[in-house]
């Protein structure tokens, strides 16, 4: 499927008179599309909710739309519980699904009222020593171990995997758990990520249902909620079937009634805690070609580098390129398109055929709406970009502003280098 941007050239022209490029840019009325679909997909299950995983996306004006449709926010760390904090999530919204946790933030996800959910059996005592109690309502993340397979092929490691609890610690840890006090559980795993095809979500579900079941009937815990966290993929590649939230939907839907139903189980609460399906196709990294470099390759060099965008130069991960005002015009020219930075990774793309690119051209990089942003360092004291939102309407707000030299050097606070610059 031939993959569009959700903006065209002369909105870019008119944008960059503001707002300089480097830039991510997201599309509203796309975030909104989705959120609905989600949670239209889920509608059977009384207690559904998406906890959007904020690593992805920590933008307030972001988490702000998504809680429009009852969204809660999955966090992992300090800053991610304070943001959800601040944007008024109450504690029912936020899953604290961390893992090697700071007692600092086990206070914090406490004070907060956030759910617990816990990734190692050595955290209940961790826990109870660092808030005092085992709070009522307490989660457990599940590691099975092995391989993780799926009918097309593709497969996950979750033995080589440093989260979860096996299952034998998971059912002392429920026992425990219950001894301690818990009266509420969740059951959570994420085996798989970005998989781009509807059977992952299923066969999970099935997975954590039918061991909900032995749970229940060997430990006598009450299963208020199972949690299959993300791991849905987003279409990265031109030629690849985007996921059908839907069809997703109706799968787990399928096995809830199969193994929970039968089970005397028809109330457990389905949840997740999705990032890159939410938000990975509704967001761009707007670039200008600022150089050509002909020697042993073909280079454009662009004024984004990895810093803007980490996913190519960290997993080699295929982000597709538009260049704007030429996505009719044949791709006769093969390409490396290049960030500045002193890393020879710095690339967006090897060898990519594209149209013929001149400098000042815009490109868009697609799909940067999770873990795009979110990832960038400062590497060569890059900094990092603007990002702004498409709204519905057409018009563009700026929901979090370039960083400036001051941003980067801020924290020196022993050598005020600030007072020595122009
Ligand atoms: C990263 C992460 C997610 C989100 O994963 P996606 O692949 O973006 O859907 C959800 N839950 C946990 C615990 C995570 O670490």
């Amino acid at each position: 499927m031939k993959k569009k941007t959700f903006v065209t050239r002369q909105q870019i022209e008119e944008i960059t008179k503001t707002y300089p490029t480097p830039f991510h840019l997201y599309d509203e009325a796309g975030i909104r599309r989705n959120a609905e679909a989600v949670k239209e997909a889920f509608s059977w299950n009384k207690g559904f909710r998406e906890y959007f995983a904020v690593k992805a996306t920590p933008n307030p004006f972001i988490l702000n739309i998504l809680k429009e449709y009852d969204c809660g926010c999955d966090c992992a760390s300090m800053t991610e519980l304070m943001l959800a904090d601040a944007l008024d999530f109450d504690g029912s919204h936020i899953m604290f699904s961390s893992n090697d946790t700071p007692a600092s933030e086990f206070q914090l996800a406490n004070e907060i009222g956030a759910i617990i959910n816990l990734d190692d059996f050595t955290h209940i005592d961790f826990l109870e020593q660092t808030i005092g109690k085992i709070p009522e309502t307490i989660s457990c993340r599940y590691n099975p171990g092995g391989v993780f397979r799926m009918s097309n092929g593709i497969m996950d490691n979750p033995g080589d995997a440093k989260y979860g609890f096996t299952r034998e610690q998971l059912f002392e840890g429920y026992k425990l758990l219950k001894e301690k006090g818990a009266k509420y559980f969740g059951l959570h795993a994420f085996l798989a990520s970005n998989t781009v095809t509807n059977e992952y979500y299923p066969m999970l579900a099935k997975q954590l249902f039918e061991l909900a079941v032995e749970l229940k009937n060997e430990v006598g815990c009450e299963i208020k909620f199972i949690n299959l966290s993300g791991g849905v993929g987003v279409a990265y590649r031109p030629e690849e079937t985007p996921n059908d939230i839907r069809a997703i939907g109706e799968g787990v839907r399928k096995v809830y009634e199969e193994v929970l139903v039968p089970a005397g189980m028809d109330d457990v609460a389905i949840y997740t805690e999705m990032g890159r399906f939410m938000l990975g196709p509704y967001g761009c990294l707007v670039t200008q070609a600022i150089h050509e470099k002909h020697t042993y390759k073909e280079y454009i060099g662009v004024d984004a580098c990895a810093v803007n965008l980490m996913r190519p130069a960290m997993y080699g991960s295929y982000h597709h390129i538009t260049v704007l005002g030429k996505e009719d015009a044949p791709c006769d020219h093969k390409y490396d398109v290049t960030g500045s930075l002193c890393e020879n990774n710095d690339k967006f793309a090897v060898d990519r055929m594209l149209p013929e690119i001149e400098r000042g051209d815009y490109l868009v990089i697609h799909d940067t709406g999770a873990h795009g942003f979110s990832m960038g360092y400062n590497y060569n004291g890059k900094l990092k970009s603007a990002e702004l939102l498409l709204k519905k309407d057409g018009s563009v707000q700026l929901i979090r502003r370039a960083e400036t030299p001051k941003d980067y050097f801020a924290t020196f606070d022993c050598f005020d280098i600030l007072k020595k610059m122009k």
